[in-house]
């Protein structure tokens, strides 16, 4: 690990972040049919930001486990500081590919190389790939990322390999708050499923004026500092759905 990775594990990010309705067939899923997968499953994971530590555990497992190039992320934990008057709260959040249901990164490919599996996941073709950066600009989250060992498109697939083999995520087997939960949103009885449910509405995605429909779900997000953090102007605001 470089001296700029060890500061970045540690360092103080920023963050936005909000609530959205989940859309279930879009536009761009009319346009970009979606390829492979289980048509039956939606892969989707909960984060409790309670439960994170900010170990960073599960970036280091995902940079070893996906073979990540140095000053690249497919999955990092963001620490930031908020004011509140005379109250400091010290905040970390997990972040990802939300592996969005609207893909703003998906259609802007010439290609086709990154396209929706039926399961829901988010991926890229690296064979087909030319690299020209296009998706990495139409995502609002900053998740992806040129690989500059591939010189293809890079980002969160969900542990595809591990999923096909039965595992979950390595940044879920790694967490060591328990954080982080992993499952198939079609399933009543996955974990996952189970937790967004309990949440009763207050589970939040990132960014909901975007309209990506995220399939990443943050639990414990703190309304009090919405919009304060600087430089951005919206942090999360209450869902009007949970998923
Ligand atoms: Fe695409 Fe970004 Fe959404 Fe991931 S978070 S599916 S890279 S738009
Ligand atoms: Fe498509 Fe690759 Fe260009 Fe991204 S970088 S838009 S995946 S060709």
């Amino acid at each position: 690990m470089t001296h700029s990775r060890r500061d970045i594990l540690k360092g103080i990010g920023t963050i936005t972040a909000g609530a959205a309705a989940i859309v279930a067939t879009t536009a761009a899923e009319a346009a970009n049919p979606r390829q492979g997968g289980d048509p039956d499953r939606r892969w989707g994971m909960v984060v409790d930001v309670r439960k994170c530590i900010g170990c960073q555990a599960c970036t280091i497992s995902c940079i070893m486990e996906n073979k990540v190039p140095e000053n690249s992320y497919r999955t990092i934990v963001a620490t930031y500081e908020v004011k509140d008057g005379d109250r400091v709260g010290t905040y970390v959040l997990p972040r990802l590919c939300n592996h969005c249901s609207n893909p703003p990164c998906v259609p802007v490919c010439p290609v086709g190389a990154t396209f929706q599996q039926k399961d829901g996941a988010v991926v890229v073709d690296g064979d087909r790939c030319v690299g020209c950066a296009y998706c990495v600009q139409a995502c609002p989250y900053d998740a992806r990322f040129i690989n500059h060992e591939t010189n293809t498109a890079d980002k969160c697939t969900f542990c595809a390999h591990r999923l096909a083999a039965g595992l979950l995520p390595a940044c879920v087997e790694t967490c060591v708050g328990g954080a982080r939960t992993f499952g198939d949103l079609n399933d009543p009885n996955s974990t996952a499923r189970k937790l967004l449910d309990a949440a009763k509405g207050e589970a939040k995605v990132l960014k909901p004026e975007q309209g990506t429909a995220p399939n990443v779900f943050y639990i414990g997000l703190d309304d009090r500092f919405q919009g304060r953090v600087e430089g951005h102007q919206t942090l999360w605001q209450p869902s009007k759905t949970h998923g």
